[in-house]
């Protein structure tokens, strides 16, 4: 148990199999389907950008944490149109305003004051993103997420370490005067709620992570391959899964890190579901007349999925009242901007690209939970890149749910 339908969120009562059938049944095979379309496959990411907090010298020797970019005519132009579209429209607000929101105002006042409700509309919008949105970014480069899945890399040791440590310990909320990287159930009760959810967040996170490396070894030991060998056999991998989830191996914590995985999963679903009604009005566009139809029906029939699920995650319960919820809803949102600036970090270009997707995937989910804008029924807009790294971070959780079925099966047997 990990959740609840009612009260506060993270509290137990829902059950596991529940989430499991849910997904495994309904969520996970629709979630594999659509993320082949092209809307959803390529993923434009800056992997060259120098880390923001110390230099970084661990590049990683490993072949298998090689990223291939897209070549030039590898995407659909329709998906590098749109970004140029939305570029020069971006252009166009700066001297003339096209922002809806500002349309009614246009006639009457000058363009000094409109040009400083330009610069406020960005600012309420940086002002509610949990990550950054850097359009712009000229070393940004389109990759096809097909082609360079989520599996073991080999990536670990002190750069490894580095990372999580820093996001647990710097970037985290923490019982005071303790200082042991994971947080264990037992101290989790002193946290506020909001302090709860973001740590059970980013230990489902971590978890979802080291799913896919279990599910996609490289089984080296059974045929002789190893991590320099071009031919690269993939499979669950049991040990490596006991070693890091059994109770055994992980002073207990490891069922807990699992349930961590549910939350983080229902945290995103609720996203989703919340955002149906902006997302079913999306485009898709591609280029690709037929294509684009067939991926928003099958992200319509997705989202009514995603809808039918109870209200298990509850976020107007948080950050309610006082002065001090502004000021923990502020550090908050600090925090996992560090947490997405750190994959600058990350010394393996693989884990960079799936750690930058994942993290500003959730970043998107708790923007569409939190943001006033979206709260208020205000313009709200959500970049290609948001819309496409929230649907890819749901299905990397959704594929671990599944992946841990599987684990349980050959544990049983
Ligand atoms: P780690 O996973 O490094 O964990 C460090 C410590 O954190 C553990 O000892 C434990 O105390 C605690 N901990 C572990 N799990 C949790 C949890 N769920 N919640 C709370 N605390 C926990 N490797 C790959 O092979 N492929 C990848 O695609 C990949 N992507 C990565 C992406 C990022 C952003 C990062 C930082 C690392 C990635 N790695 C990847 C490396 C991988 O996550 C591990 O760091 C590595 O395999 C070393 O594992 P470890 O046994 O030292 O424990």
């Amino acid at each position: 148990c990990f959740c609840q339908l009612s009260g506060r969120i993270d509290e137990c009562t829902c059950n596991i199999d529940t989430v499991d059938h849910f997904n495994n049944v309904k969520v996970y095979p629709r979630l594999r389907s659509l993320l082949l379309k092209d809307y959803f496959r390529f993923f434009k990411a800056n992997l060259k950008r120098e880390c923001p907090f110390w230099h970084d010298d661990s590049k990683c020797a490993m072949r298998y944490c090689h990223v291939q970019a897209c070549g030039d005519g590898d995407v659909p132009v329709g998906i590098k149109g749109t970004a140029k579209l939305k570029k020069e429209e971006k252009e166009e607000d700066t001297c003339g305003g096209s922002d809806k929101e500002l349309d009614y105002l246009n006639k009457t006042i000058s363009a000094k004051m409109k040009k400083d409700l330009v610069m406020w509309t960005k600012y309420d919008d940086a002002n509610d993103n949990f990550c950054v949105v850097d359009e712009n970014d000229e070393d940004a480069e389109y990759v096809d997420l097909l082609l360079n899945p989520e599996r073991f890399t080999g990536y670990k040791g002190s750069s490894a370490n580095r990372i999580w440590n820093s996001i647990y310990l710097e970037n985290c909320f923490r019982p005071k005067s303790y200082y042991s990287l994971y947080i264990p159930s037992s101290k989790l009760n002193s946290m506020c709620l909001e302090e709860r959810v973001y740590y059970r967040a980013i230990s489902g996170l971590h978890t979802s992570i080291n799913i896919h490396l279990c599910a996609n070894y490289l089984l080296s030991h059974s045929n002789g391959l190893s991590l320099t060998d071009p031919k690269g056999e993939w499979g669950p991998s049991l040990v490596e899964f006991e070693r890091r989830f059994s109770p055994e191996t992980t002073n207990g914590e490891g069922p807990n890190w699992l349930r961590n995985l549910y939350f983080i999963y229902l945290l995103e679903l609720r996203a989703l579901a919340k955002a149906a009604p902006y997302l079913e009005q999306e485009t898709f566009y591609t280029g690709n007349e037929a294509e684009d139809f067939d991926t928003q029906m099958a992200v319509k029939d997705l989202l009514n999925i995603a809808k039918q699920f109870p209200n298990h995650f509850d976020e107007t319960t948080m950050f309610t009242g006082s002065a001090q919820a502004a000021r923990l809803k502020h550090e908050f949102k600090e925090h996992f901007l560090n947490v997405t600036r750190i994959m600058d970090c990350v010394g393996c270009d693989k884990c960079k690209l799936w750690g930058k997707l994942q993290t500003k995937g959730l970043g998107t989910a708790l923007k569409i939970l939190f943001s006033q804008k979206f709260n208020q029924k205000k313009l709200f807009q959500l970049q290609r890149e948001e819309i496409v790294a929230l649907f890819n971070a749901f299905g990397r959780l959704s594929t671990s749910i599944y992946k841990l079925d599987n684990f349980r099966e050959m544990l049983e047997h």
